[in-house]
């Protein structure tokens, strides 16, 4: 799992790209439909779902880091991304995943944290 990688977008379909609400990774909707997310996927199933795409990824997002070493980097930390595969991934993200997905995750006892940066008090006690 440590070599899995998400599939690194070519800038020259830059207007394409989304990002997953979830886990912030950054793919292109192509990608999407045809690998589906590579970190939530089992919860998600973007996978040949164009509508769940739609819901679960968005076009509206601030900030690229590039994670290529997930467990060492203090971003991919800060970004709570260490256990994801490397690749794009968003600093923030507007919207939020379906109320479904959000109740799917809660009955795994997972924690729904939106990435749209107004719960982070360090962005607001930086300006
Ligand atoms: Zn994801």
């Amino acid at each position: 799992m440590s070599n899995a990688v998400a599939a690194i977008p070519n800038s020259s379909k830059a207007k394409q790209l989304r990002a997953c609400m979830l886990c912030s990774v950054i793919q292109t909707a192509g990608d999407f439909r045809k690998f589906g997310c590579p970190n939530c996927e089992e919860i998600l199933q973007l996978k040949g779902n164009s509508d769940r795409i739609q819901g679960c990824t968005s076009s509206s997002y601030d900030g690229v880091i590039a994670v290529m070493n997930p467990e060492e980097s203090w971003v991919a930390r800060w970004q709570r991304t260490s256990k994801y595969v490397r690749g794009m991934y968003a600093v923030r993200i507007s919207g939020r995943i379906p109320e479904e997905i959000e109740e799917e995750l809660q009955q795994r006892n997972l924690t729904y944290r939106p990435r749209d940066g107004k719960q982070d008090d360090m962005f607001q006690t930086a300006r």
